[in-house]
């Protein structure tokens, strides 16, 4: 039965010394007790030679990709432990490849914007992280905006071209994917009313294809890429129109302007933490979060911003953990003074 096992040193050792004196139950778990370390020896060494084997393809594969990267430079949050791997896509080619690699490897993978409504774990992701650097913008009949695009980027391009409809996208931080993923919006006004069609990866089939807006199901704070994580948004058509610079100027610094005096901006952030659904008390969730008693409060280095209740400010050397026991706190308080129940508007990894 034992048969190619390693003969345990302890067995013989209780064999002789104790002269057969070692009841069989005794005997019968040591030795199990052996064979089941030498198996574990034996997953150890294979894992091992697994993990080699992925290093040496990862790296053969997709030579530029990074190791133990800290994630917290790359969220406006400035919080997060390491990302294992970690890959710039600049290119279309570049995330394909990417993805193909981690599904072939069968390593888990995370699709980066701006970070800028992400919340990492301080023990960072056991994965590839694939940040979005495809940053071109095309004008045509239709501009047409990569989604690494950086809306602040997009605001800017469609001021110099004299284009009219994205003013309400200034001074939101992140990108076009990330925008169009949650549907982004400000003062009346979101990704959805921007969008004539978008480009998306299918990483089922890897095949790209291309998504009408209502396809796209867009809801507030919604879109079907919340729900289907096989969608990637590589590239959208945006639906502009000629406008005069001037007022656009205008409404873009209006905008700006507004954002300084209501959100803590001189603190990292994800900017709001919970969607402003509406609910029965028709308040905001900053008011709801203000009556009880919350504007201020401190755990760790994180706290509840004075100016704007719906944000959590990071004072510096915030971790995970504090705000995710603030974020509970706020939703404890929230639902047993007003029996509402907040949905988080940040993303977790
Ligand atoms: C100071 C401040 C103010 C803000 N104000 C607003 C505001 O007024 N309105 C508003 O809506 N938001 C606001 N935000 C939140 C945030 O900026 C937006 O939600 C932004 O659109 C997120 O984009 P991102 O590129 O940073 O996404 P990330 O934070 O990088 O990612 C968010 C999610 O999108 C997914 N994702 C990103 N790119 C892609 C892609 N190409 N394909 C598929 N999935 C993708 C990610 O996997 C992740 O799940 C604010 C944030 C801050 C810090």
């Amino acid at each position: 039965m034992t048969a190619g096992f390693p003969r345990a040193k302890s067995v013989v050792f209780l064999e002789n010394k104790r002269g057969g004196r070692v009841n069989s139950k005794t005997k019968f778990l040591v030795s199990a007790a052996v064979h089941l370390t030498y198996i574990l020896n034996l997953v150890i060494k294979y894992s091992r030679i697994m993990i080699e084997c992925i290093k040496f393809m990862i790296e053969k594969e997709l030579p530029s990709i990074q190791k133990n990267i800290s994630l917290a430079q790359y969220t406006t949050f400035k919080i997060g432990g390491k990302a294992r791997y970690f890959f710039i896509a600049k290119t279309k080619e570049d995330l394909i490849k990417a993805i193909s690699f981690a599904r072939k490897s069968k390593i888990p993978f995370f699709i980066l914007g701006g970070g800028s409504n992400l919340l990492v774990s301080d023990k960072g992701y056991k994965g590839l992280v694939i940040k979005m650097r495809l940053t071109r913008f095309l004008e045509g009949k239709n501009a047409c905006a990569e989604a690494g695009v950086t809306l602040n980027g997009l605001v800017r391009m469609s001021l110099e071209k004299g284009l009219s409809g994205m003013e309400w996208a200034a001074g939101i931080p992140g990108t076009v994917g990330g925008a169009i993923y949650g549907n982004a919006g400000a003062f009346g006004k979101s990704m959805k009313d921007n969008i004539e069609k978008v480009e998306v990866l299918d990483i089922k089939n890897l095949k790209v294809k291309s998504l009408k807006n209502k396809d796209c199901k867009f809801g507030y704070r919604e879109s079907v890429f919340k729900k289907n994580k096989n969608l990637i948004l590589i590239s959208a058509t945006l639906k502009l129109k000629k406008g005069e610079k001037e007022k656009i100027k205008e409404l873009i610094e209006k905008h700006l302007e507004y954002r300084k005096t209501v959100q803590p901006l001189n603190y990292p952030s994800a900017g709001s933490v919970f969607k402003n659904t509406e609910n029965k008390r028709g308040l905001t969730v900053g008011k709801l979060i203000e009556e009880c008693g919350l504007k201020g409060k401190k755990i760790g280095r994180a706290k509840i911003s004075e100016k704007h209740a719906n944000f959590i400010v990071n004072l510096g050397g915030a971790k995970e953990k504090d705000v995710k026991k603030l974020i509970n706190l706020i939703k404890r308080k929230v639902k047993s003074k007003f029996k509402i129940v907040l949905e988080e508007e940040v993303q977790f990894l």
